[in-house]
């Protein structure tokens, strides 16, 4: 039997796996697809303490993993599919058909990137829909592309994709943004990027080949539809946060973020945390799941010690 299972390998994962490691609990960690979380995804980060001049995502986390393992943690590559409480208190996860038997949980499986959900979307992923600038904005050189959303990811994923496409337009539903300043400044100073205010995409259009070749927006304002011509539609309009594997476990609001005991990381199950993104819709940040991260280690430990 485990001690803690931490299920999720981003920022609050490593954390807690750092630390509990650290505490001798010997953590097993279940990485999930996308170990190293939404990190792996971004490009430079410049405001994770410590770094002055910034690291690259995927580097932060291969970091954080080697401390980990350091310390004594074990990563496995395998996707939790379900879990189930035991009359004893422990726990009973299922992952990639291995059986996992566990003392305490740490969920820290992060969110999802969102998509519009328009007709045609699954078929256009990976053929000029994508949700991620670093792994694809390289095939688009030389054409004109589009960002979807207002928010630091849109930012930051326009101001990116500046270094390959001809054009970058972004496309946002209001006429201000609501990415920080310092990030709104960088895009709407860039000669390359150019904002489309009001607008909504409605529809995707493909050509013979099924490869993007343009989007149907509707100004909200205006009322009128057009189109723009893109090679490539970068989608940033927030995350789905990855709770529904833990069934009734976890108490979660309206849109799936896990319910934490006021001011710490315990859920509504006495031995399972939650930590980072799957329960902060509030600070997303990858210092602030790091934080958590720590925290729940901290509260699994005292509860381990308490059992
Ligand atoms: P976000 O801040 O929630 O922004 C989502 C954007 O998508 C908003 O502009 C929103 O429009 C738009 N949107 C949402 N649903 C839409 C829909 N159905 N159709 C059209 N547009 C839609 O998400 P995020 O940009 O992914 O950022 C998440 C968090 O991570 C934030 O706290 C952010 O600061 C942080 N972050 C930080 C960095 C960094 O510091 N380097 C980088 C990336 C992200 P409205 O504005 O109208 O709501």
């Amino acid at each position: 039997m485990e001690n803690v299972i931490i299920i999720g390998a981003g920022c609050a994962g490593y954390t807690a796996a750092i630390y509990t490691a650290r505490a001798n609990l010997r953590p097993l960690m279940l990485t999930g697809t996308q170990p190293g979380g939404q990190l792996t995804t971004t490009t430079e980060v410049e405001n994770f303490p410590g770094f002055p001049d910034g690291i690259m995502g995927p580097e932060l986390m291969t970091r954080m993993q080697q401390q980990a393992e350091k310390f004594g943690a074990r990563v496995a590559w395998a996707k939790v599919d379900s879990i189930e409480r035991r009359d004893d208190g422990s726990f009973l996860l299922k992952a990639g058909g291995e059986a996992h038997h566990a003392k305490t949980v740490i969920a820290a499986t992060g969110a999802t990137p969102r998509h519009l959900g328009l007709p045609g979307e699954e078929k256009l992923i990976g053929h000029g829909l994508t949700s991620c600038a670093t792994c694809d904005g390289a095939f688009y050189r030389d054409v004109p592309v589009c960002v979807i959303g207002g928010g630091d990811s849109a930012c930051e994923e326009a101001d990116f994709l500046t270094r390959f496409a001809s054009k970058v337009y972004l496309i946002h539903r209001r006429d201000e943004l609501r990415a920080s300043k310092i990030m709104a400044e960088r895009v709407l100073d860039n000669p390359k990027i150019e904002p489309v205010w009001n607008s909504v995409v409605t529809e995707y259009l493909a050509d013979d080949k099924g490869e993007m070749r343009a989007v149907k927006l509707h100004n909200l304002q205006t009322k009128e539809d057009s189109e723009l011509e893109v090679a490539c539609v970068f989608v940033a309009i927030g995350h789905i946060p990855n709770s529904g594997f833990l069934g009734n476990l976890v108490e979660t609001d309206e849109n799936g973020y896990i319910i934490q005991k006021p001011g710490r990381t315990a859920t509504r199950t006495p031995g399972l945390f939650a930590a980072g993104d799957v329960a902060d819709h509030y600070y997303r940040q990858a210092i602030t799941a790091a934080g958590q991260g720590c925290a729940a280690a901290l509260e699994a430990e005292r509860y381990l010690s308490g059992h």
